[in-house]
């Protein structure tokens, strides 16, 4: 399933219309909620959706699918629930969606159209709706399945998803990848992979939003304004990320065959460390399990993860000897009293670390089907959880 996105132009009218759409979706989420309590099952539900049609004329303006799909949507989330319950998480239970809460709506294999025009001239035909502005800036490949349509604070975005297979091809290399709480991260062929300084300057826009918001009366107008600026600041950071995230993963699965990264604690360092800030900021977890693993998996790229105990900062990459002086955050570079080597510091510790992974399938010989075994396992695991995120629809 491939996914594009593409901003709407909604007219007044039709944003209404929109928003109508959205309020009606998350009431009646809330009402099939409120009867799964009572121990309604899936069938019983849809029935219940034409029940509803009737105490709620309003209903009436929404097409009839996309109703449907909130049912499916609520099953999704109870499943994810106990899924995540399964995993070991503590899960609470799912709760009613405020107004103003839920952000998206499905239309799903029917009731929209694309009617195409010129490039910068096609309709989105969208039943009950209407006929809505879209520039369709990239060419859809295969068969359009269902549409989402998502507000992003005062923007209307189409999610289109079509049935087309996305087929990346990994490279040849094998790296290992050290994370580095200045960078985002060192590549052990010495290549920086630095976070974008834009994202510097909108974390700075956003201190400042957050300190206009606090000095806000509460429920003023100027507060709902200040409020409507930091919506704004997060979603452009958020962004700013996410595409970092997709151009340097997709960088990596094209150039590697082999990836290797350290099993960090990251809460753990989160709370010890003084560079928490940094840790979050860069936000490592996230780009490996969300954007990384599926990449991965799809190339046939694999990813390794080196012990979180192994030494790799105070090992040098090139005898194997362990520095027997502790080197401080402050250190950058790595010198090795052994053999003399010289390094930066995190390009030292990126080598050790794929040195590690290829230690693991290349001499161990019993050793190395149990490993892949393992990551097969790690692997699965990043699917199941992406498969539920992707059942929330957190992604969009
Ligand atoms: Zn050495």
């Amino acid at each position: 399933m491939k996914s594009y996105k593409f901003k709407l132009f909604p007219t007044e009218e039709q944003e209404a219309k929109l928003e109508l759409s959205l309020d009606i979706c998350r009431r009646t989420y809330n009402h099939l909620l409120s009867e799964l309590s009572n121990g309604f099952g899936k069938s019983e539900l849809s029935n219940y959706l034409l029940d509803l049609k009737v105490c709620y004329p309003e209903m009436k303006h929404v097409y009839s699918k996309v109703l449907q799909v909130e049912t499916d949507r609520l099953f999704s989330n109870l499943s994810g629930l106990s899924a995540s319950k399964k995993n070991g998480n503590k899960v609470g239970r799912l709760r009613f969606k405020g107004k103003g809460w839920k952000k998206t709506f499905v239309y799903n294999q029917s009731g929209f159209k694309i009617l195409k025009g010129n490039e910068k001239n096609n309709l989105l035909h969208l039943s009950k709706i209407g006929d809505i502005k879209v520039i369709l800036h990239r060419k859809l490949e295969g068969i359009t399945k269902q549409i989402i349509i998502k507000k992003e604070v005062n923007n209307w975005y189409a999610i289109i998803q079509t049935d087309a297979i996305v087929k990346l091809e990994c490279g040849d290399k094998e790296i290992g990848i050290d994370m580095s709480p200045s960078k985002f991260g060192v590549r052990s062929d010495g290549i920086n992979m630095e976070m974008p300084k834009e994202i510097d300057v909108s974390l700075g826009k956003l201190k400042k939003a957050h300190r206009k918001l606090s000095r806000k009366i509460k429920e003023s107008h100027n507060r709902m304004k200040a409020r409507k600026l930091l919506q704004k600041r997060y979603w452009r950071l958020n962004n700013q990320k996410v595409n970092f995230y997709h151009q340097i993963s997709y960088k990596l699965v094209k150039e590697c065959r082999v990836i290797g990264i350290e099993d960090l604690c990251i809460k753990g360092l989160m709370m010890g460390y003084y560079n928490a800030k940094n840790f979050q900021k860069s936000g490592w977890s996230t780009f490996i399990n969300k954007y990384l693993a599926y990449k991965a998996e799809s190339a046939g790229c694999q990813i390794w993860q080196c012990d979180r105990f192994e030494p790799t900062t105070q090992r040098c990459s090139c005898c194997g000897e362990i520095n027997p002086t502790k080197l401080e955050l402050k250190d950058r570079i790595f010198n090795c009293p052994f053999c003399g080597l010289v390094l930066d510091r995190d390009v030292n510790a990126s080598r050790n670390i794929i040195k590690y992974c290829r230690l693991g399938t290349n001499l161990c010989g019993a050793d190395s089907s149990a490993l892949e075994k393992e990551q097969e396992s790690v692997m699965k695991q990043e699917k199941r959880r992406l498969s539920s995120e992707a059942n929330h629809f957190n992604d969009w």
